[in-house]
């Protein structure tokens, strides 16, 4: 079982000033053409603190007429020449001051995402900094955006040019809020497309900080337009708008039909990063300490509400006991608090919402007869905190292993043999993530082809990248984002036959 911290003012990390004074003035504005404006129908919404259930700040309710005039300033901002005819090299100038701007408020930055969505502070930074390295590399991009001379017949030239895409509706989840958001926004500009940018409403805050950044940074006008308000409203409004030529999403399974279903309006170009229920395959011969220690993190990093949380645990049935009882351990040292306290490692869940849907899982596995070898439950205080939970006994057609949960939740599975477990691994819908734990090292890259994932650790979890790519097979998603993917994702491309007598 997971310890509780005690809170004292010694780890406690105070409010930066900066922080207290944003919230404070909380702009509920919408960010478009270079202008803060009201939302048309004057809507508002609140967001929360998850750690204590109190309101932390208000945003404009952009929706569907907010949607139309940020179309209309992003493609006047995508043919004005000032973004259309900037140089490969000021627009990684440009790039770079964003990365610099982020850096130099990475701080303040970090205390609103964790203060929004429950992250620990130490993984708010994190995330904070990857955004950084994000915009940095992007910056690197804009020079080395090549076409090619193809080898056509004599008397015609033909080459092919890289172009942008266009207006870019970009729609982000409350679990990396910035982080998803640069990884969507550093190639789009990186390649001359213009923005649009939906948060998620749980965490509406950090965006329209880095708005009014973007702004310092001397991003032009229109060039990166931000519409805070609710999916079904202003997000539904961007994947339907006829002025909208790509939409890049990140969420839910469920929403990414939505968007994929209302894209055809137009034939949008559309990437979809969505959810997981990835396996963790421990053979018999892996270090099960380094496996334990590592899948801990696995399920529980940002209290298991990530796409590619290791939520499914097949253990070779010749130690699975052994396994799971280091599992259980390394948990035992896992510290569950407020976010801003220094020895948390897991903070609360998002939302009451997912508060609910989290809790309910419990019920599910235990009335589908699996045992609950950890947790189980919600933790006594004020804020959406439950139990980091190990689930035994399961089998892999419960709803508990089926099901992508979004919390600090995994399962434990025996198999028996390599054949089995892959079998096992891929009956699945998702295909996000898998891993594999083994001192064979033939059998480690035999299982990687193996298994249907986008992405897979050998001996490792959670490591992502920037220069490789980032995405899903099956029902995980469409497309991949990050290194020269995001490239292709963000440009089309002209072949040009020119006669040459
Ligand atoms: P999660 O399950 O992680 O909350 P969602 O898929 O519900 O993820 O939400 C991810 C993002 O998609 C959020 O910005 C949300 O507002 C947006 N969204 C939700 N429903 C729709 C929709 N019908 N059309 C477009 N965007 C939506």
């Amino acid at each position: 079982m997971a310890s509780t911290a005690s809170v004292t003012p010694d780890t406690l990390a105070a409010i930066d000033p900066r922080v207290a004074a944003f919230l404070k003035r909380c702009p509920t504005r919408l960010l478009i053409g270079g202008e803060w404006l009201a939302a048309r129908s004057g809507d508002t919404f609140e967001s929360f603190d998850p750690s204590t259930g109190a309101v932390l700040g208000t945003s404009a309710a952009g929706d569907r007429a907010d949607v139309d005039l940020a179309v209309i300033a992003a493609r006047r901002a995508f043919e004005d020449p000032v973004w259309s005819g900037m140089s490969p090299h000021d627009r990684t100038r440009l790039l770079l001051r964003i990365a610099n701007i982020v850096e130099a408020n990475l701080e303040e930055l970090a205390q609103i995402e964790s203060l929004n969505n429950g992250a620990p502070l130490s993984f708010a930074r994190a995330m904070i900094t990857s955004v950084v390295d994000t915009f940095t590399y992007y910056a690197g991009w804009p020079t080395k955006i090549y076409g090619e001379t193809n080898p056509s017949v004599p008397g015609i030239l033909n080459y092919t040019l890289r172009e942008p895409v266009g207006v870019c509706g970009q729609i982000v989840p409350w679990n990396g809020p910035l982080s998803s958001a640069a990884w969507k926004i550093g190639p789009a500009l990186a390649c001359g497309n213009t923005v649009i940018l939906k948060p998620a409403e749980q965490t509406p805050l950090s965006a329209i900080r880095f708005g009014e950044l973007l702004i310092e940074a001397g991003v032009p006008p229109g060039v990166v337009n931000i519409v805070t308000g609710m999916g079904e409203t202003a997000g539904a409004a961007i994947t339907d708008h006829p002025g909208i030529d790509k939409v890049g999403f990140t969420g839910s399974t469920e929403v990414g039909k939505k968007i994929l279903a209302a894209s055809t309006s137009n034939l949008k170009r559309v990437t979809l990063e969505l959810g997981g229920k990835s396996p963790n395959i421990i053979f018999a011969d892996a270090d099960l300490d380094a496996a334990a220690a590592t899948s801990v993190q696995g399920f529980c990093f940002l209290s298991g509400q990530i796409c590619v949380a290791a939520s499914r645990m097949f253990v070779h049935e010749s130690v699975h006991d052994a396994f799971a009882a280091k599992l259980a351990d390394s948990l035992a040292h896992f510290t569950v608090g407020d976010p801003f306290d220094a020895t948390t490692t897991m903070g609360p869940l998002v939302s009451r919402e997912q508060f609910d849907r989290v809790t309910s899982y419990f019920a599910i596995g235990r009335a589908d007869g699996a045992r609950v070898a950890a947790g189980g439950a919600a933790v006594d205080r004020p804020g959406y905190y439950v139990q980091p939970t190990i689930f035994a006994g399961v089998s892999n057609d419960m709803r508990i292993a089926r099901e992508e949960i979004f919390g600090p939740v995994t399962v434990l599975i025996p198999f028996t043999d390599e054949d089995e477990v892959i079998a096992l691994a891929n009956q699945t819908e998702f295909g996000l993530a898998a891993a594999v734990w083994t001192r064979d090292l033939g059998r480690a890259h035999r299982v990687a082809r193996a298994l249907k994932a986008g992405t897979v650790w050998i001996n490792t979890y959670l490591h992502v990248d920037l220069i490789s790519p980032f995405g899903g097979y099956k029902q995980s998603g469409i497309g991949r984002e990050l290194g020269r993917h995001s490239i292709d994702a963000y440009t089309e491309i002209k072949s040009v036959y020119a006669k040459l007598d």
